[in-house]
């Protein structure tokens, strides 16, 4: 017997007929004499429309009542869930953030989990066999007792966040995707389900683009050590063998696998914005004048590469930001032009960045050569490069991108064969 918690997704409680479904997936495992606590979202598309409400009323809104609007969505899933599971005879009870309690910060909108009591929850799994549906995405600022929200897509990371205050075995993700990929299938369809990857690699890969998990939620598996399993919702529970290993990937630490490769997998990004200084002075502070005002505009920077100048009077600086933040990001650069002091500045929002990860490549030489060589004779044009200890990131023209991950997915022998 083992403690489980199990997480589902919008797509997974979408309608009542799925949440009976989910309520069979719960079934399985209380069957199987695990405690279980579910984890459950708002039906898909909820939260996107109770968002829109908060715009429609006022742009401007109370970021303290966009949270009290939007965290209902998650109540009337909780609600639902162990409505559903009662009538097939199980006990179930639903749980709000405020009623556990999971204890946030006060960053409306982005609150992140400070403490989770888990007692009463675990005492019910021995008192009466209780399941409990708890809504994800959602807390409560103990100072100021209002509601808070985790930010979009939070319901994983109150998953695994409940998953270690009641010290579960593991954090089960289910999801309309049957588990973490080399890269995204739709571009690669040699693209391979990881049977295992590190929380490390998952996290540069949840934080380069791949949607499977929300990143803090990795973070905290790593933090506590906590196994997390992607896997599918949609199949059928019944051809589940709850004791078996069902196809999914695990995330867990790096000393539990095995069989390593030197690159786990590639992920990509269209959404990105090249921004290049021309001759700016090559002088202390100059970044700061630069970088200075785009913090303070959150504008969050990614790659930056400066070069050396030959003279010791000017140099070129290049840097990117989220497409989104393209407009801001220029205006606020052209609006400190006089304190910077650059000749030119060009830009390009039609770039995408590519990140090969693994860590395995903090002990292999040569890895990102390999790629530079590779690319080069696809006559793809390489813009800038980043590197860190387990990953590079290249920003190329954004027509080269499917053909660069398959290139790269193809030359690290990732390839389904
Ligand atoms: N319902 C919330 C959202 O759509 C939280 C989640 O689904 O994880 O962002
Ligand atoms: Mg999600």
């Amino acid at each position: 017997m083992g403690r489980l918690v199990m997480k589902f997704g919008g797509t997974s409680v979408a309608n009542i007929d799925r949440i009976r479904n989910v309520a069979r997936h719960v079934k399985r495992e209380v069957d199987a004499g695990h405690d279980v606590a579910v984890v459950v979202s708002a039906m898909a598309g909820k939260t996107n429309e109770l968002v829109e409400w908060c715009r429609d009323a006022s742009p401007m809104h109370d970021a303290r009542e966009y949270d009290a609007v939007v965290a209902s969505g998650e109540q009337v899933t909780s609600g639902l869930l162990a409505i559903v599971l009662q009538g097939m005879g199980i006990q179930a009870r639903s749980w709000q953030g405020w009623q556990i309690a999971i204890k946030t910060s006060d960053a409306h909108a982005s609150a992140r989990i400070l403490e989770i009591d888990g007692t009463e929850i675990i005492n019910r799994f021995g008192d009466r066999k209780e399941v409990a549906v708890i809504a994800g995405f959602q807390g409560i600022n103990p100072h100021t007792n209002r509601i808070t929200t985790l930010g979009r897509g939070g319901s994983d990371t109150s998953a695994v966040a409940i998953a270690a205050a009641i010290r579960a075995d593991r954090c089960d993700i289910y999801t309309d995707v049957d588990g973490v990929y080399t890269t995204d299938p739709r571009v690669v369809p040699k693209a391979r389900r990881l049977d295992k990857i590190a929380f490390e690699d998952m996290l540069e890969l949840a934080s380069l683009g791949a949607k499977v998990l929300q990143v803090r939620s990795v973070e905290l598996g790593m933090v506590h050590n906590m196994p997390v399993f992607v896997r599918s919702s949609f199949d059928k529970p019944e051809d589940i063998d709850p004791h078996g290993t069902p196809p999914g990937t695990l995330i867990c630490s790096e000393e539990e696998i095995m069989e390593s490769h030197v690159v786990t997998g590639i992920a990509f990004s269209k959404d990105e914005a090249q921004i290049s200084l021309r001759q700016i002075e090559d002088k202390p502070g100059v970044a700061a004048a630069i970088f200075g005002p785009l913090a303070d505009a959150n504008i969050n920077v990614d790659m930056i590469v400066q070069n050396v100048s030959e003279d010791g009077k000017t140099t070129d600086l290049t840097f990117t930001v989220p497409a989104s933040d393209y407009n801001r990001a220029r205006d606020t650069i052209t609006a400190s032009k006089g304190k910077i002091g650059y000749a030119r500045l060009d830009s390009a929002t039609d770039v995408s960045k590519v990140s090969v990860i693994g860590s395995g490549m903090r002990s292999h030489a040569g890895v990102a050569a390999k790629a530079f060589k590779a690319l080069s004779e696809r006559n793809i044009n390489i813009r800038a490069i980043t590197t860190s200890e387990i990953k590079f990131s290249v920003l190329i023209d954004a027509a080269y991108t499917e053909l660069a991950v398959r290139t790269l997915h193809t030359l690290y022998g990732l390839d389904q064969t």
